[in-house]
């Protein structure tokens, strides 16, 4: 099979590559779409932490596939079930996964950036990892579980109230699926605060009150912020953004090793709840799975750019510069 791999130092190549085998309690999912995300190009590029990746590593964290081959102990699932699989690989045994936070379990490991991903021809999982989608869940949704359940370890986390006047700070994925997300959470009202006014088409569709593009435009404070821009300047308005008592959640990921100043004055004198959150839990995954299974979520219309997987260099250009609206650039392994 073909695979996607990364060799850090910006060294990327689509490989020839062995399919892998499955031991008795686990399955081989042939992957049908993967998106190819920003945290990907930093993988790429080395930008991340090294201590949250291995090189070589097969790119791909967001995806879904279907099921080709089960092993003999596998009781739960079937063969052609179109699934998903939970991101990072929780141990259960060490305090973090006891508590319920497999997020941070202490040995980590992630496919896509620890254990190898989806732009292949298969991934392997073990059963209690895998969730399997019904079949008016579209691929695309399929493709957006991980981010998706990352805003969910979030929301579950910082908690946010009904009623509450919401700003997403953000216009790219994780800023359009906390637009859309949030809404289960009973707002009062979501306003988005981009860059690019051609995003809109896309904001709207989020069910978003108000799209803004500067930060003049922003008359109010809002109860419940989230940074999902993953900028210095994303990340500084924020905290200028929170009305009293107000909670601030940062999604966005600017960079190893990256500062912004901070008012603590105004972090205290305003009575902040400042929460960020890393990754997503079995909770925020078995929570995701059940929203688009029951209807409640459904973001088909995120994904904006297709290509074959063998044309990845065209898929990482549409990522890097196609112009808006741009949502999701999904890579498609079977090359439709
Ligand atoms: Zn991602
Ligand atoms: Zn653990």
């Amino acid at each position: 099979m073909k695979a996607l791999k990364a060799f850090g130092e910006g060294v990327i190549k689509l490989i020839d590559s062995p399919i892998p085998t499955i031991n008795a309690d686990q399955v081989r999912i042939r992957p049908l779409a993967v998106g190819f995300c920003g945290t990907d190009v930093d993988i790429i590029e080395n930008r991340i932490d090294p201590a949250f990746v291995n090189y070589p590593i097969t790119i791909g964290h967001e995806w879904c596939g279907e099921i080709e081959e089960i092993g003999s102990k596998v009781r739960s699932l079937k063969v052609g079930d179109r699934a998903v699989v939970q991101g990072i690989i929780p141990c259960n045994n060490c305090r973090e996964c006891k508590d319920g936070h497999t997020n941070r379990c202490e040995i980590y490991d992630e496919y896509g950036f620890t254990r190898d991903g989806a732009a292949s021809g298969a991934v392997i999982a073990k059963e209690d990892l895998v969730y399997v989608l019904q079949s008016h869940v579209s691929i695309e949704s399929g493709v957006l579980a991980e981010p998706t359940a990352v805003v969910t370890t979030g929301f579950l986390k910082s908690n946010p109230k009904i009623g509450a006047k919401v700003l997403v700070i953000g216009d790219g994925t994780i800023g359009l699926i906390a637009a859309t997300l949030i809404r289960n959470w009973s707002p009062s009202q979501v306003d988005v605060l981009g860059l690019r006014k051609e995003q809109e088409s896309l904001v709207k569709q989020t069910g978003a009150d108000n799209f803004y593009t500067s930060d003049e435009e922003l008359l109010q404070l809002y109860d419940f912020v989230i940074e999902a821009s993953g900028s210095k300047k994303g990340s500084e308005g924020a905290f200028r953004k929170i009305a009293r008592g107000g909670t601030l959640l940062i999604l966005g990921y600017i960079g190893h090793e990256v500062s912004i100043p901070v008012v603590i004055d105004d972090v205290v004198n305003g009575d902040f709840s400042i929460f960020a959150s890393f990754g997503a839990t079995t909770v925020a995954w078995k929570r995701t799975v059940e929203l688009f299974n029951t209807k409640k979520l459904d973001l088909t219309f995120l994904a904006t750019h297709r290509y074959p997987l063998a044309d990845w260099e065209r898929a990482l250009d549409a990522l890097k510069t196609a112009p808006a609206p741009r949502g999701k650039v999904l890579m498609l392994p079977q090359g439709e």
